[in-house]
């Protein structure tokens, strides 16, 4: 297939070179199972050298300008506007969106590297007034050094760059261990990093099966200063007690499970249509999806309507990442169901043979049921009703996970109080498309913590570095 041609042989990339395996290991298109290539798989081996490189060439990356490193990444970014038809293709065949999704995501992916470019540059330090007329005390900002970056499958161009471009643009190299299941997004990406001139050594893949040897190799490396990794609370937790030994920075960007808050004042309408792109969008396979929807009872029967009369006229459909993730999601509405929930739409009688699960809305759902308690990753809505609206924010707040939540009223007094008391790194307020590259995302509690994007964005990759200097000068 032409798009493939992005990628070759699809195989690790280390020091600049394409390097070979003894093993590979299969891509499918996850809507029939095709497979789409054989990945040269990376070993430990691999592993150790693409720190080995990543550190060297650190040396020398470091001490470029960030005129230069801002020049480079907006070529890369370049690159990916000039191929972005093919690298729609591939990412829509590895994952499974659309290729218009793909495309939008590819234009959220290149908006972190344009914001880092120009962030890089603006990276200062500053000088404190001393206590002493002969003593100055500045600080300036260093890189971390390598980065080891593990990255999910559900936006395979965009979660690799909003990891790298603030990587590259603070001076650090880095290493990066994309999904198993969308490897080739990352090593055209990778190709087109190399082609606009990224050093050999600063940007290292390695492709592998085995992510849990590859990720105590990434602990346990001294070298290794910093990991950044978007995924599961559980595998977010790994690493941090892994990486204890050497201290190493982290940025985890773990699992949500969005509350939206529809108050009796709301934009009904205006509510229905946000969380509906907020659900499907990716076919809920989002850390931000909207998971639970939490309704005052007196608006009840019209949002039930609403999402019913919206998911009968959904016109996309896009396959889970494999089957199991259907059967999962399969088994999360069964457990509902059987714990009182109500099938409003939707719904399958029997466990999924194939990837796909049509949209469903569950009502009644209560937090005993595991699809409260659980990132449902899937296209289900749940909806829960409370006659008290003052219950609304503890619901909201009752779970784990604190990452993204959206509310819908009129009252501003009520906006205000909900920024305050909503447990959530991000909240949308009578919206639900809230990402991009100007806001810090991220979460809190099980939602894991840092923040990527923004002005703030590249502070998980630089180090305060303060001097005190004695002048001399009288
Ligand atoms: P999801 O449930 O969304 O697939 P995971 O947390 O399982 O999320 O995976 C996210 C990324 O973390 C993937 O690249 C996966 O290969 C990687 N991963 C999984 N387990 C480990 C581990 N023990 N060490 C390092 N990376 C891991």
């Amino acid at each position: 297939m032409s798009f493939l041609n992005l990628v070759g042989q699809p195989m690790p990339l280390i020091n600049g070179q394409w390097v070979s395996s003894t093993t590979s290991f299969a891509v499918q298109n996850p809507a029939n199972g095709t497979e789409l290539a054989q990945v040269m798989a990376a070993h430990i081996h691999h592993v150790e050298a693409a720190v080995t490189a990543a550190q060297q060439a650190f040396l020398s990356w470091r001490q470029t300008t960030a005129q230069q490193r801002a020049a480079i990444l907006l070529r890369w970014s370049a690159l990916l506007l000039q191929h972005q038809a093919e690298l729609a293709q591939l990412l829509s065949a590895e994952q499974g969106k659309s290729t218009a999704e793909a495309d939008a995501e590819l234009n959220y992916a290149r908006s972190f590297i344009d914001w880092f470019a120009a962030q890089a540059q603006r990276l200062d330090g500053h000088i404190m007034p001393s206590l002493q007329h002969d003593r100055q005390l500045l600080t300036f900002y260093k890189p971390v050094g390598v980065v080891a970056a593990i990255t999910p499958w559900n936006f395979p161009a965009a979660m690799v760059t909003r990891k790298l471009a603030p990587a590259l643009a603070a001076g650090c190299t880095v290493v990066l261990k994309p999904s198993e299941f969308t490897p080739l997004t990352a090593l055209a990406l990778a190709a087109l990093a190399q082609q606009a001139g990224l050093p050999d050594g600063v940007l290292n893949v390695i492709p592998t099966l085995d992510a849990e040897a590859t990720g105590r190799y990434l602990c346990q490396s001294p070298l290794v200063r910093k990991i950044t990794f978007t995924g599961s609370t559980q595998v977010g937790q790994w690493l941090m007690q892994h990486s204890a030994g050497q201290l190493q920075r982290l940025s985890l960007e773990l699992g949500g499970n969005a509350p939206a808050l529809v108050y009796g004042d709301a934009d009904i309408a205006q509510a229905l249509t946000a969380i509906m792109q907020a659900k499907f969008r990716n076919w809920g396979q989002a850390c931000i999806a909207v998971n639970r929807v939490l309704v005052a009872a007196s608006i009840l029967p019209s949002v039930l309507a609403g999402f019913t009369q919206r998911m009968a006229q959904l016109h996309i459909s896009q396959p889970l990442i494999h089957v199991k993730a259907a059967q999962r999601v399969h088994a999360l509405v069964q457990d509902a169901i059987a714990k009182g929930a109500r099938l409003e739409c939707g719904g399958l009688a029997t466990a999924p043979e194939t990837a796909f699960y049509p949209p469903t809305l569950l009502s009644g759902v209560t937090s005993e049921m595991a699809i409260w308690q659980q990132e449902i990753f899937g296209p289900v809505l749940t909806v829960t009703a409370v006659d008290d609206e003052a219950l609304l924010v503890p619901l909201a707040n009752a779970v784990p996970a604190g990452l993204a939540a959206y509310a819908f009223t009129q009252s501003v007094k009520r906006s205000w109080q909900l920024m305050q008391q909503l447990d959530v790194g991000m909240l949308g307020l009578n919206e639900a498309a809230i990402s991009n590259e100007v806001i810090p995302f991220g979460g809190i509690k099980a939602s894991g913590f840092g923040r990527e994007g923004s002005q703030r964005g590249l502070d998980d990759y630089v180090a305060a570095c303060h001097v005190h200097w004695r002048t001399n000068i009288d």
